[in-house]
């Protein structure tokens, strides 16, 4: 679908996959005027094709779009498309449990011109790719690392939007992390250099002294859906829920009192990701036993169970597309 200055977004089409033509000198590829989203497919118990959320990953998207100078785009329109590309390509959604169609809707500016601008024009499209099980042998409690030398994102900048410079500035820190065996980077605030942010692609979960915590959306980091999905379950289950503010010191402490009960990243790729250690400063610190606590298990048995059509959906988040 394009978007052109006084013509709006028009001609919506679904095409063969292959490579875009563009202006080496598009916006997009100098200034960064781009955002995306991921979401998946599943195929149901029923055998049927489900998505989980759609309309809340097009409203982020169009927030972001906002805060890039985009223009958003009409949610019920650009839903329905997405059920029709899905409903043509429905052979790739595939079968296994456990795996699912990663949905990648894009926005890039396209407008040729090397001043710094707002793009006049804009092309938005989406690819999809089946997607294997991100838990073939179950849980894997994955090692973090907490960062200290760089920051992701600052409240006022564009953490909160889903836009390519976010992970451009993040690559050097997780290769760094990667390269000392860690699996992901655990940020901190850009001001006070404590309060925990998130990881490379999850919001973070800390369970403390029967406490479930996660960071307060402050505007530097990403509002993510699996993070709204688990905390509105959290609240359902009359569990003790805070959004706010959580140093690394407190979670240390609580660890070194014997009160860090479990600690978990959300996002769509593993629903749940289990946190076994946390490293900061050159100390390996286990979270609990190293094991994938009760609430992890408990939260992603819940949210695929829903997303497969499994169990109830009280929250009337999924939608049979076809
Ligand atoms: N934070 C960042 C930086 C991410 O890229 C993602 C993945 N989209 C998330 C959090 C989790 O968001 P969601 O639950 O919507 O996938």
């Amino acid at each position: 679908m394009d978007y052109e200055k006084g013509k709006d977004w028009h001609d919506p089409r679904i095409v063969p996959y292959g490579p875009l033509a563009l202006s080496p000198a598009a916006l997009v590829l100098h200034y960064g005027q781009e955002v995306f989203e991921g979401l998946k497919a599943y195929r149901g118990v029923d055998g049927g094709i489900y998505m989980f959320r759609p309309q809340a990953n097009l409203e982020r998207m169009n927030r972001s779009n906002k805060r890039l100078c985009i223009p958003e785009l009409p949610v019920q329109e650009t839903l329905e498309h997405l059920f029709e590309l899905v409903k043509t390509e429905h052979e790739w959604v595939p079968t296994l449990e456990g795996t699912s169609l990663y949905i990648r809707p894009t926005v890039i500016a396209t407008e040729a011109c090397l001043g710094v601008k707002v793009s006049s024009k804009y092309l938005y499209f989406v690819i999809m790719g089946p997607v294997g099980a991100y838990y073939p042998e179950g849980f894997n409690p994955v090692r973090i690392y907490v960062e200290e030398n760089y920051v992701r994102a600052s409240v006022g900048g564009v953490g909160e939007a889903k836009t390519m410079g976010n992970y451009a500035a993040s690559l050097l820190a997780a290769e760094e992390a990667h390269a000392k065996g860690f699996t992901q980077v655990l940020w901190l605030d850009a001001c006070d250099r404590k309060s925990i942010e998130e990881v490379g692609t999850m919001n973070m979960f800390f369970v403390i002294d029967g406490e479930v915590i996660t960071s307060p959306l402050h505007g530097s980091i990403l509002p993510g859906i699996t993070r709204d999905s688990v905390l509105t379950m959290c609240r359902h289950w009359d569990l003790n829920v805070s959004e706010r503010k959580l140093t690394i010191d407190e979670v240390l402490e609580a660890q070194a009192a014997g009160k860090l009960e479990e600690a978990f990243g959300t996002g769509t790729a593993a629903v749940i990701s289990p946190v076994g250690s946390i490293h900061y400063r050159g100390t390996d610190y286990t979270v609990a036993d190293g094991q994938t606590g009760p609430l992890s298990h408990k939260l992603y048995d819940e949210l695929t169970g829903i997303q497969l059509g499994k169990r109830p959906d009280p929250f009337g988040w999924v939608v049979k597309v076809k």
